[in-house]
């Protein structure tokens, strides 16, 4: 059985959905009454592989909001994830994802020294932050959609904010390795990180958010914010495609300007409905029956394939060879990275 640990985007959004996921009594909480509230399965699952197979799983709800994180509520964030990740193992899943901000707040909080939760002992190999499978189809979707807007990778420049990053460095490797991109531009706040990052692709410039929009074709969004910013079209370049990871979004509002493109990052879209009710009601999709975050997806190719492993896990690991396996897995079962539905241009 896999397992997906999930958390709502923000309060006023817990807020909306807490009736439909069965807790009326947190719809008019505040931020403390979420701090306190345990982890709890909000849905079984079933998917059907186009290869026929069926697997089973759960999703578990943490409670985890990123209004912690922005307010320090430090402690509270990091039980979350600790209690969910005990929750799921005690209802014995085999390997479960750890969406969104969970696997960040793990890595950035050290919570691999705890090992025991209550009468729980956490077995870390049956947890994936899902990150391998996110960097792949995050590549997909710059190499086909950039196709799809007549972006030529060859003469592209590709700008990745969070690029020192999990997901980020993964997309720089590959972009590296597996494509012709013209430049890469490399973005995130502590430069010593970028520069080892530099220093391994043997490539890219190191420059700061608004020195690097302007000169981009193509922007990955990767960067783990708790708020999106706001960006002024009119500083890009058009056509420009905006590609955004991040969870909750990295770009605040959705860019109205005629020349820029924005795809949501790090999506998939299995060939066949899966049976769940919770992407309905989080509203995160716009097609809930089809479409969900890929580390979400990776829990569930790894239970395809019976690998019970942390595939993707610590820091900057990710390697091009990995993302082959894990994107042939992809393929074989039925997912595909989401694009834009007709051509835009
Ligand atoms: P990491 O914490 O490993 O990396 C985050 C990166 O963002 C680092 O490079 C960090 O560098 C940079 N960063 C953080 N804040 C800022 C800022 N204000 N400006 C510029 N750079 C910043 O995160 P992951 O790689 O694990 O995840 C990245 C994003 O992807 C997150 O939003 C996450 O929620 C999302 N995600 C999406 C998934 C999906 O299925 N679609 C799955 C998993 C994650 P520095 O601190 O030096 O600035």
């Amino acid at each position: 059985m896999f397992g997906l640990i999930g958390h709502l985007n923000s309060l006023e959004h817990a807020q909306s959905v807490a009736q439909e996921l069965g807790y009326p009594e947190y719809a008019d909480q505040g931020l403390d009454f979420w701090c306190s509230a345990p982890p709890q399965i909000v849905d079984d699952i079933k998917v059907t592989s186009v290869t026929g197979q069926q697997i089973e799983g759960k999703y578990v709800e943490s409670c985890f909001l990123p209004e912690m994180l922005a307010t320090r509520r430090i402690k509270a964030a990091t039980r979350k994830i600790i209690n969910a990740m005990a929750h799921a193992q005690k209802h014995g899943i085999d390997i479960t994802a750890l969406g969104g901000f969970s696997s960040i707040i793990f890595e950035n909080f050290n919570l691999q020294q705890i090992k025991q939760v209550r009468n729980v002992q956490l077995k870390f190999e049956q947890f994936t932050t899902g990150n391998t499978h996110t960097a792949y189809i995050i590549c997909q979707q710059v190499e086909q959609a950039a196709k799809q807007l007549g972006i030529d990778l060859n003469r592209a420049t590709v700008a990745v904010c969070g690029a020192s990053g999990d997901i980020g460095s993964a997309v720089c490797r590959w972009l590296n390795a597996r494509t012709d991109v013209a430049d890469l531009l490399l973005i995130a706040r502590n430069q010593e990180r970028l520069q080892a990052l530099q220093a391994e692709l043997g490539r890219g410039k190191i420059l700061d958010l608004e020195t690097a929009l302007p000169q981009a074709d193509i922007v990955v969004w990767v960067a783990s914010m708790p708020k999106g910013i706001e960006i002024d079209a009119q500083m890009l370049k058009h056509p420009c495609l905006m590609i955004d990871g991040g969870y909750p979004k990295n770009l605040a509002t959705k860019i109205q300007h005629p020349g820029v493109y924005i795809l949501n990052g790090g999506i998939v879209e299995h060939s066949l409905d899966i049976d769940w009710k919770i992407m309905k009601i989080v509203n995160f999709m716009d097609v809930p029956a089809r479409q969900l975050f890929a580390c979400f997806a990776e829990s569930m190719l790894l239970e395809f394939e019976k690998v019970y492993t942390n595939f993707s896990w610590g820091r900057n690991q990710i390697t091009v060879a990995k993302m082959d396996q894990i994107g042939q897995m992809s393929r074989k079962h039925g997912f595909r990275p989401l694009l834009f539905e007709n051509s835009p241009v």
